[in-house]
This record gives C-alpha cells, structure tokens and sequence, in this order.
C-alpha cells in the first residue's frame, strides 16, 4: 500500500481533522500508533509490523503533512 500526500498539497492542514484514523500528521509532528486506533502496549500487525502503541515514532516528512500507511484504512 502506498499512502502519500501528493506534491499538490499546500500544506493547509485542512485534511488532518477529517482522518478517522489520525493517520495524517503535520511534518516534523511525531506520531503514536494509540493515536485514534485502540491499539494499546505491544502488537504485531497483520503486515507483521511490530512496536509499542504508546511511543512517539519518527516523523514520515518534516516538511509537509504526511499520511501513517499503517495507520490508514484508506476511507
Ligand atoms: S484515506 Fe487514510 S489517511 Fe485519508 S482519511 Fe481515510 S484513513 Fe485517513
């Protein structure tokens, strides 16, 4: 899967309110896998990605919004 914002953005941020699935993020924010899922502690992924639901995770762009593919369900 592959989940991008697309060069056309202007970086409004009009779009991060609307993800159900608090997948999208502003550049440079990090991001938690807890944030607008019910994962909680430790999981494993169907896709087999691992990690801790809690922790901050690096930022995907630190210039412009960017979208979490683990975290979206494509709506
Ligand atoms: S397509 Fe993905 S990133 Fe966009 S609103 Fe839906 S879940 Fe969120």
């Amino acid at each position: 899967m592959a989940i991008i914002i697309t060069d056309e953005c202007i970086n409004c941020g009009a779009c991060e309110p609307e993800c159900p699935n608090n997948a999208i993020y502003e550049g440079a924010e990090e991001w938690k896998y807890a944030e607008g899922t019910s994962l909680e502690g430790d999981f494993v992924l169907p896709n087999g990605n691992t990690g801790n639901a809690d922790e901050d995770q690096e930022p995907i762009s630190d210039e412009v919004y960017y979208i979490v593919p683990d975290k979206c369900t494509e709506c």
